[in-house]
């Protein structure tokens, strides 16, 4: 689903990072931890083999069936030193990454619009184009904390979308995009059951209580909407997002993720058979992943 780093021809020299995280001085070189923040590997904040994975082109994600209709793209998929990244810089170990992630969301952003072709035009003639980029809400205790990181992905988000090439211009005078990022979103935490606390209720009616469609704050009356998250899984959150929003007016185009989680069947497919020559679980391996 994603790419993975192009290994260098024996005897070359190491590449180093891309260009536009090679930018980011303060985030690679200076900072502290001095190991890298996806693998662990000493003497640099972000190895180019890491850096690599950020730098991945962006794809749709097919493995998060709960999304339903909503087209969901991704940088890289959550796995092995992806994963590590993303944990470390949700849980705050490593602050050092805010910017290398705002460059990542950025470039997401522009390559976003390209391939969804936004602006594709106003809802009406002579209208201006209107993007509302809205994160995924975050729960109470991540709020309390400050660590909002599909807000802060959202902004990014929102700022690459801006910088990419604008379409030609319907005629003089005619008005140029709108992109805001807005954090509307609110989980209902536990409302859906009134009267009941949450301790008391079933595992599925828990399940039902965080799939419940959150409370958005604002009218989007006439906006389009791009919903933005760190991670999706099977995407019902992306959904419900996209059904409260539709219900506020706007209209969902999509959602943009850092990274989705592999199927699970593809990582079971990895697992070695018990019989048969090297190399042969991989080929059932290939065989599984090219059914899902
Ligand atoms: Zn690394």
């Amino acid at each position: 689903m994603t790419s993975l780093p192009r290994p260098a021809p024996a005897g070359s020299p190491r590449p180093g990072p891309p260009a536009w995280l090679a930018a980011l001085p303060a985030a690679l070189g200076l900072a502290l931890p001095k190991s890298c923040a996806g693998c662990g590997r000493w003497e640099t904040a972000l190895c180019p083999g890491c850096a690599a994975l950020l730098d991945a082109p962006l794809t749709e994600v097919t493995g998060a069936p709960a999304a339903e209709e909503l087209r969901v793209h991704a940088v890289l998929a959550y796995a092995g030193p992806g994963r590590a990244l993303i944990l470390n810089w949700k849980n705050g170990a490593r602050e050092d990454l805010a910017p290398v992630m705002a460059a990542v969301g950025a470039r997401a952003g522009e390559q976003w619009a390209a391939l969804a072709q936004w602006p594709g035009g106003g809802p009406g003639a002579g209208a201006p184009a209107r993007l509302i980029v809205v994160p995924a809400p975050s729960g109470i205790a991540r709020r309390a904390r400050g660590r909002l990181v599909a807000a802060a992905l959202a902004d990014a988000v929102a700022q690459g979308i801006a910088r990419a090439p604008a379409p030609p211009p319907g005629g003089a005078g005619s008005p140029g995009p709108l992109i805001v990022s807005a954090d509307i979103l609110r989980r209902e935490n536990g409302r859906a059951f009134r009267g009941a606390h949450q301790a008391g209720l079933s595992a599925a009616q828990r399940r039902r209580n965080r799939q419940a469609p959150p409370r958005v704050l604002a009218d989007a009356s006439g906006w389009d909407a791009l919903i933005v998250d760190d991670v999706v899984t099977t995407g019902s959150t992306l959904r419900s997002c996209a059904t409260a929003l539709r219900g506020a007016g706007a209209r969902p185009l999509g959602a943009l993720v850092l990274a989705a989680t592999p199927p699970p069947a593809r990582a079971t497919a990895r697992l070695p058979g018990p019989v048969g020559p090297p190399g042969g679980a991989g080929r059932r391996g290939r065989t599984a992943a090219k059914r899902l």
